[in-house]
């Protein structure tokens, strides 16, 4: 067992945004979601790279204590290539290629099965489903996704939603599974299909969480020196999880406190580029800005 099983893919990512480029740097939602979920705890990743794959970048993962038994190889990398624009609010893709993540048969190690918390980070839904399957009752389970799957694989995604504890969606892929203008219709449709809570990103405009009795707003950090948001949504997610597993507390009152660790740790990360935040900061790091994150909200 592990405390977190977290599956979503390991990129290769080439990433341009106003304040400079760079390329095939290491990426994917289970990297950055497993490196903001080891500052609170020890994760495993379930996901698959290629024989291209840099060393460097294995030996980086391991040196974080991420357990990687569960990591297939294929025979390329699967290469994700974005930018954004002035308002950085969301990543325009310029490129998506798969590779070896087509064929990625997922099979989640014995030892694996019985782990309490799950993030089924970014990945085909159809990964996430076997996911679940192959897992003896896991007691939370987080999921979340982007564009690319609400448009290719939505009647799978649709699935997974009813399998789930806690969704995480950004405001634009709201609006675009439940096709309403509306958070609130759309969070309200995402609960009728089972999760106990919704979580929309609004990104530097912090999170709404959305339960059937209560709502709450997290700030969003004001940050004056946004470098890249590549990863914030996986590292909100990573660090949602890591706080819960830690304090082994799903009381509504701890998944708030969970949703402000998530945009603490997912605003150092857009401090930089890639996972070059997420790599330096500690736990000291952590807990100041959630006190500032306190200081905001007292009035
Ligand atoms: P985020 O900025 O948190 O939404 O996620 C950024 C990461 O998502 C990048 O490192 C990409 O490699 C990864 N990514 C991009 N497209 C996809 C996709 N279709 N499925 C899974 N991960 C993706």
């Amino acid at each position: 067992m592990c405390e977190v099983l977290i599956i979503g893919t390991v990129a290769l990512d080439t990433i341009e945004t106003p304040f400079g480029k760079v390329e095939k740097v290491l990426g994917g939602s289970v990297i950055y979601a497993s490196f903001a979920a080891s500052l609170f705890v020890r994760p495993a990743l379930l996901s698959i790279i290629g024989k291209d794959f840099p060393h460097e970048y294995l030996a980086l993962i391991k040196k974080r204590g991420i357990n990687i038994e569960g990591l297939e190889i294929g025979d390329k990398t699967f290469h994700w290539e974005g930018f954004y624009e002035y308002d950085m609010g969301e990543a325009k893709t310029k490129k998506t290629e798969l590779n070896s993540l087509e064929y990625f048969n997922v099979q989640v190690p014995e030892k694996f099965k019985d782990t309490k918390y799950v993030f089924l980070a970014n990945i085909d839904p159809i990964k996430q489903l076997e996911t679940v399957k192959q897992m003896n009752k896991p007691g939370f389970i987080v999921l979340d996704t982007m564009n690319f799957w609400i448009k290719h694989k939505r009647k799978a995604l649709i699935e997974v939603i009813k399998k789930v504890d806690t969704l995480l969606l950004n405001d634009a892929e709201a609006r675009q599974l439940f096709a309403t203008a509306n958070l609130v219709k759309a969070a309200n449709a995402a609960l009728r299909l089972g999760p106990r809570a919704i979580i929309v990103k609004k990104g530097e405009h912090g999170a709404l969480l959305f339960t059937r009795r209560n709502h709450f707003s997290a700030p969003g950090y004001p940050l004056e020196n946004i470098k890249d948001p590549t990863g914030c949504g996986d590292s909100f997610g990573g660090a949602f999880v890591g706080y819960l597993a830690k304090t082994k507390d799903l009381s509504e009152k701890n998944l708030r406190k969970a949703i402000i660790y998530g945009s603490v740790v997912a605003s150092h990360n857009a401090q930089d580029f890639g996972l070059t935040r997420l790599q330096s900061i500690m736990t000291s790091d952590i807990r100041k800005r959630y006190k500032e994150f306190q200081e905001m909200r007292k009035f």
